[in-house]
């Protein structure tokens, strides 16, 4: 199958939201454009807008007039699907249903050429199901664009059971050179990003659902400490209820009601309420210009006179350099425990969350009275922490890690005491769920994560922050939440045991 050449005309069906950016991308690496959609106007709609969007990058001089009127001449509005005949390459982007998606294919087939490549930009639709209509099934491709096109670089380049091997070469190629991050993903359930990014949202909302903490609280830890562009849940809002709990329910649905992906209650009831989230003026939080409730803040404490630390730092390495640098008298334990620990004024144990309760573990290590931490993305540049105390440890005691980790210049905001905490919990699922994908062959191990990083901006792919914070500590992290659930949802993927095992990065 030979790379699509810069003259190829690319055929785009449907101007809605996908097919225009798709439109606009294709004609700026080049390509004379046919852009057709069934509903009429719909194409002329799409033309202006992307003339306004032209007009708009020429201003910010991000682009020249001769650039973009040469852009816009090379998008040739189609009245009729026939008009698409002379096309190497038809990328679908019309309403998402199996059946239309099938006879639009059928229809095109019958128009192009022997070697024209088929690809369907369907975010949820088996690519196996699709070219099953086929005559030859073999031509046809997922290629998976993110909202907005021109701004998002991932690709998913999705193959079916029957896509040949060079068709996917071909588009790969291809959105590589329109600038692009293309990732090779085999048809399974949500590709890459719609199935590692549930525990994103799934376990902020268990968090909810638990009453550790408000949304506000949860959004600035994931985004102060975790390092997040957005929290869960105003990213929620922002993409709407009823598109997220739809996606998570038919992910849910197509593993066969796997505990993993388990829709939340509390979404489902946003959804049965009409609270959509931005859209309806109303979804975790209000848009009609009332302020957002600001995140749950620790009042001002004293911070301790002397800390020692115990252990390996792991993770929290910055921590110590921090400690090291404030006016805190800082001392190294001489004991050699695995995980570190800080011994506050001898009378207050702080620790990096494990995946068990402060409450559990104080009460069966018989630890010090016990304050835990939630993992930080950036010690060093964090303007927040999150804690969790113990149910035996005493509001003072809770107070002198309070008043630490304000001495070291951070905001505190303490939770309620849920195993695993947040931060932590969600990079671990996270890494649990892309391992399991790479386990199960649907890609291999650096492009999901960066098809994390480049199709839902996290600030790390998740296989790569777990080898940072340690196979053995996400590991046991994960069992010890297992245990503590005793839910399926938390099992262990089996390649993090296995690298883990033999001594592998995941990466
Ligand atoms: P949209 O509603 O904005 O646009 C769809 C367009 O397709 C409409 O203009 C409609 O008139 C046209 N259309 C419908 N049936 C047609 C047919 N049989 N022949 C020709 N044109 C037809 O939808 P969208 O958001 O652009 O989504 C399009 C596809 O892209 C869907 O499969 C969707 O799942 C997928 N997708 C959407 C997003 C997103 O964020 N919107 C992201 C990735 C993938």
């Amino acid at each position: 199958m030979p790379a699509l050449q810069k003259t190829d005309p690319v055929a785009v069906v449907g101007a809605g939201t996908m097919g225009t950016g798709i439109a606009q991308i294709a004609a700026a690496a080049g390509h004379p454009v046919l852009l057709y959609d069934a509903q009429s106007g719909a194409v002329d709609r799409s033309i202006a807008s992307l003339k306004k969007i032209v007009e708009r990058l020429v201003e910010k001089a991000k682009m020249t007039p001769g650039v973009g009127s040469a852009l816009l001449g090379r998008i040739k509005p189609c009245g009729e699907l026939s008009d698409l005949g002379s096309a190497k390459l038809v990328i679908e982007a019309i309403v998402e249903s199996l059946d239309i998606k099938r006879e639009l294919f059928a229809g095109v087939e019958a128009l192009v050429s022997a070697d024209t490549i088929l690809a369907t930009n369907t975010s949820s639709i088996s690519i196996t199901a699709i070219g099953a209509g086929l005559e030859r099934p073999e031509r046809l491709v997922g290629m998976h664009f993110f909202n907005p096109v021109p701004l998002m670089a991932l690709v998913e380049i999705i193959s079916g059971l029957a896509t040949d091997r060079k068709v996917a070469a071909t588009v790969h190629t291809t959105a590589a050179d329109w600038g692009k991050s293309p990732v090779y993903a085999r048809s399974t359930p949500g590709f890459i990003v719609n199935r590692v990014a549930r525990p994103f949202y799934a376990e902020a909302l268990r968090l909810l659902q638990e009453g550790a903490a408000a949304p506000e609280t949860l959004d600035a830890l994931m985004r102060e400490a975790g390092g997040f562009r957005m929290g869960p849940f105003e990213l929620m809002d922002l993409i709407g209820h009823d598109v997220n709990f739809a996606v998570t329910r038919s992910v849910f649905e197509a593993y066969y009601y796997d505990p993993r992906f388990t829709p939340s209650l509390l979404q489902q009831e946003l959804v049965e309420a009409g609270y959509l989230g931005r859209k309806t003026g109303r979804g975790f939080f209000r848009y009609d210009g009332s302020e957002r409730p600001a995140p749950h803040t620790a009042g001002e404490a004293d911070a301790p006179a002397r800390v020692i630390v115990h252990g390996d730092p792991g993770p929290m390495l910055p921590l110590v350099e921090a400690l090291a640098a404030s006016n805190i008298d800082v001392r190294q334990g001489a004991d050699d425990d695995a995980e570190m620990w800080l011994e506050l004024d001898g009378v207050v144990a702080v620790a990096l969350t494990e995946g068990r309760s402060a409450t559990e573990r104080m009460a069966v290590d018989a630890t010090k009275p016990l304050v835990l931490i939630d993992l930080v993305r950036d010690f060093a540049a964090t303007p927040r922490v999150g804690l969790a105390p113990a149910d035996q440890t005493t509001s003072e005691q809770r107070d002198l890690a309070v008043g630490l980790f304000q001495a070291l210049g951070k905001s505190v905001s303490v939770i309620d005491d849920v195993p695993g905490m947040l931060v932590m919990r969600t990079v671990c699922m996270l890494a649990n769920e892309a391992a399991d994908a790479v386990n199960q062959g649907v890609c291999d191990a650096a492009s999901v994560d960066t098809a994390m990083c480049k199709g839902v901006n996290y600030p790390l792919g998740p296989l790569e922050w777990a080898d940072q914070i340690g196979l053995a500590r996400v590991v046991g992290f994960l069992g010890n939440l297992h245990a503590s659930y005793g839910e399926d949802r938390y099992r262990v993927s089996p390649l993090l045991r296995r690298k883990l095992y033999g001594g592998n990065s995941l990466r």
